[in-house]
């Protein structure tokens, strides 16, 4: 896409928000339902598209992306006339007679940038909060789920209003485009390395960032724990989507004499979800493309694999595969896996997990499977990471009242339910004074009879 497009289309977008449609709230309510029915209408054709480009069953794909997105839509437009209300506090003695409130506003035009994993879910959730809080939003989806991208160009812009609402297709040179664009909040989901192009380009117009971002997530399994539950659980987390989700176990953490019993029940799962050989199974996804496929390919090279390994490169296969005590230098435990290649890590006290786990960039997930609450205690008040799942995984992503978002490395700021609509709101302060009692103590002349009584105010 030409560069003049880009700013083109990005310029209408501020001229329809300057216009004032898109604080209506029976207009937001209407893009909302609008959406919905997208994603309701047009469910075969997403559903067929995110097969076409990760292999996702059926009931993933709707769970994880449309059934999500419908049940987020479905809470936002409960609860959007709450969340657009003033906020009443408290007002001090000082500033009486008067009333305080936080009024939210919405920020004006943004920009949300996505991911190729969940290409569906990652663009249009922080959408829903965007809408809900009155901005116009240029999309960009992820180039690499190429047929996702393709049906958000094509749909969105029949759903919602297009002079409120774009999806810009393309790649880097697009994307680097866009950045040059004055927006008035990004919200960018992906790794690391951009993310900092993102919050680079962002500072030349001061505008706030939201970076939702990934990293190694470590998931303690202590041998307290309900083994059966916990390896469905954990196997479940992290062979979703082939692996390819940004809150799945990266490295498993257990006792060594409790290491045989772990791995026995995980290969057990295993065959229970997706039959004895994988390959075959119509739910379990594929690596979205080539490069990503070599790059988990070469983690395998010269490392103790303790279950699966097999790779075809034709369908760009990775078996479910575990990875027993790599070395820390070793790239495997460097990077961010992003795949279905699972580590395991020994230890000879399970509260070693706590130094392993500080000993590396703050994670967006952790997770901690035991029965015994003195630990988990321990680990919640030693560790830091953006979400902590205690005894099952991914699930907290469920829950519209908590935020999503990580910490230090792992990304910052959040959304989902009313968290993604102050995201993309700005809270106004508003205080508005009583013309009744005004006391003369703060005027010039001062003297010192004054500044004695503001002392005791104060
Ligand atoms: P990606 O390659 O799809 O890139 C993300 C976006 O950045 C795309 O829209 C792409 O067009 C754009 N982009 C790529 N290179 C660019 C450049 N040089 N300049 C400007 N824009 C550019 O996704 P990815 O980075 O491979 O995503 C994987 C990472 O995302 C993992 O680290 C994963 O953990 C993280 N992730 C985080 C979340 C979350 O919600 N926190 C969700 C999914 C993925």
């Amino acid at each position: 896409m030409q560069p003049a497009v880009i700013a083109h289309q990005v310029h209408q977008l501020r001229t329809t928000f300057a216009q004032g449609k898109t604080r209506d709230l029976n207009w937001r309510l209407t893009q909302l339902h609008q959406l919905k029915l997208m994603l309701i209408e047009q469910e075969g054709e997403f559903l067929a598209g995110l097969k076409s480009d990760l292999g996702k069953s059926e009931q993933e794909a709707w769970t994880s992306e449309i059934g999500f997105l419908v049940s987020d839509i479905k809470h936002s437009i409960k609860h959007l006339k709450t969340w657009t209300k003033a906020r009443k506090v408290a007002t001090p003695l000082f500033v009486q007679p008067g009333k305080s409130y936080l009024l939210p506003e919405p920020l004006g035009t943004v920009l949300i940038i996505g991911a190729w994993n969940y290409p569906l879910q990652l663009v249009l959730a922080p959408l829903v909060a965007a809408i809900a809080a009155g901005n116009c939003a240029v999309l960009k989806p992820s180039e690499l789920s190429v047929k996702t991208a393709e049906l958000l160009a094509q749909y969105i812009s029949q759903y919602l209003d297009p002079t409120a609402y774009c999806v810009i297709s393309g790649a880097v040179a697009e994307t680097t485009e866009l950045l040059k664009q004055r927006f008035d909040h990004i919200l960018y989901t992906g790794g690391e390395g951009v993310g900092k192009i993102v919050m680079h380009a962002a500072a030349d117009h001061l505008t706030p960032v939201t970076l939702e971002l990934g990293g190694k997530c470590p998931c303690i399994v202590d041998s307290t724990t309900d083994l059966n539950v916990s390896a469905a659980r954990i196997a479940w987390s992290k062979w979703m989507n082939a692996g390819q989700t940004c809150v799945a176990p990266d490295y498993v953490i257990v006792e060594q004499a409790f290491l045989n019993s772990f791995v026995a029940a995980l290969k057990h799962k295993l065959s229970e979800f997706y039959q004895a050989d994988v390959s075959q199974s119509v739910d379990y996804g594929r690596i979205v493309n080539a490069r990503h496929f070599s790059r988990l390919s070469h983690y395998l090279e010269e490392q103790d694999i303790i279950l699966g390994g097999k790779t075809e490169a034709e369908s760009n296969y990775i078996e479910p595969t575990i990875v027993l005590n790599p070395s820390a230098d070793s790239p495997v435990m460097q990077e961010e896996i992003f795949g279905p290649i699972l580590i395991i890590l020994t230890v000879e006290n399970i509260k070693q997990a706590i130094e392993i786990i500080n000993s590396k960039p703050k994670p967006l997930a952790l997770y901690l499977y035991t029965k015994n609450s003195e630990f988990e205690q321990q680990v919640l008040s030693q560790t830091s990471a953006g979400s902590v799942g205690i005894n099952d995984g991914m699930m907290f992503m469920a829950n519209p009242n908590l935020p999503f978002g990580g910490v230090g490395n792992s990304g910052m700021g959040a959304y989902h339910g009313k968290f993604g609509f102050d995201t993309f709101s700005h809270l106004k302060t508003v205080m508005k004074r009583s013309f009744m009692f005004d006391v003369a103590l703060r005027y010039p002349p001062f003297n010192a009879a004054k500044l004695k009584m503001l002392k005791r105010l104060l």
